[in-house]
């Protein structure tokens, strides 16, 4: 009896424990990180494969886009790349600004940086209102935020003015040296490669999901809302649906990025500045002072997937 009774409340205390686990998935780079593989039906497939893989496990994703990669050489909207962001929106998934041509904060002057994001909103913000929506999300390109308070406050004034709310990432990883390797693996029809690939990226990713609820409960106390970058490559379309599998194997539930900020630890103030692009769990510990030491742990890519992202083709 009293066997059962610890038992009753360890399941208790495990399913409390587990529901408590949240994640959003953003996902950057829209309408498609495509290797420069201008074919309709790729891009358009794989697109509706990511929306297929975030549907069944019910991911409210947002997706980032630069819109730059959308028009032509005169200036018209590529009919498919608007074609693969409505399959966002129809699969009611939420989108935000990423600036028009993924321009870096740290090299760029800040009237062409600005510029960029009022540029980059046109077609996001008209799709969105077609569907009774408004465009709220900003995501820096590269995660670079400023590199110094002065920096940082402007573009943050600016993001305030213009309505814009800044979407940080918590689960911060190498999801693209993985998606350029993978796409290679597939351009080579090396389907045994890609496959291993694939495998290795759901494996490393977990280690880096189990890093972050490590590293957030040394920080806060608790696992706080996560938010996961990932970008819209081939990858993650053939992979999101094991991807959200394996949240889900690990006691998540998925929430929108409006659900996700509501957790109070996104009020944790940012006093260190740098040029770095880093979790946000990161940019706290470095303004609570902690060293070296505590960012131990943090899962490597492997190195034969970083010499298989760099070779030349
Ligand atoms: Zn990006």
């Amino acid at each position: 009896m009293k066997f059962l009774k610890l038992f009753l409340l360890f399941f208790l205390f495990h399913n409390t424990f587990s529901q408590n686990k949240k994640v959003c998935f953003s996902i950057d780079d829209l309408p498609v990180v495509s290797y420069g593989n201008n074919d309709p039906d790729f891009n358009l497939q794989l697109t509706d494969k990511l929306m297929d893989g975030l549907k069944k496990y019910q991911v409210p994703a947002i997706g980032f886009v630069n819109e730059g990669k959308m028009y032509d050489s005169i200036g018209a909207v590529i009919s498919y790349q608007g074609e693969c962001l409505e399959k966002w929106i129809s699969a009611r998934m939420d989108l935000g600004n990423h600036t028009l041509r993924h321009k870096d904060y740290n090299t760029t002057e800040f009237k062409l940086y600005t510029d960029q994001i009022l540029e980059g909103e046109e077609i996001t913000k008209n799709l969105l209102y077609l569907f009774g929506k408004e465009i709220k999300y900003f995501r820096h390109p590269f995660l670079h935020v400023g590199a110094t308070k002065e920096r940082v406050d402007s573009l943050d004034l600016f993001l305030a003015m213009y309505g814009y709310t800044v979407a940080p990432v918590t689960i911060d990883n190498d999801d693209y040296l993985f998606a350029n390797s993978y796409q290679k693996a597939i351009n080579k029809a090396d389907k045994v490669l890609a496959v291993k690939i694939g495998e290795e990226y759901i494996r490393y990713m977990e280690a880096k999901l189990l890093y972050y609820e490590k590293q957030s409960r040394a920080l806060i106390s608790r696992n706080i809302s996560q938010i996961l970058l990932i970008h819209a490559s081939l990858l993650n379309a053939d992979y999101v649906e094991k991807l959200a599998e394996m949240y889900a194997k690990n006691g998540y539930q998925f929430i929108t990025m409006d659900e996700a900020l509501e957790d109070s630890a996104y009020q944790t103030p940012i006093t260190k500045f740098g040029k770095y692009g880093i979790s946000w769990i990161d940019r706290w510990a470095l303004s609570a002072g902690k060293k070296g030491e505590f960012f131990k742990g943090d899962p490597e890519t492997p190195q034969y997937i970083a010499d298989l992202s760099n070779q030349k083709d």
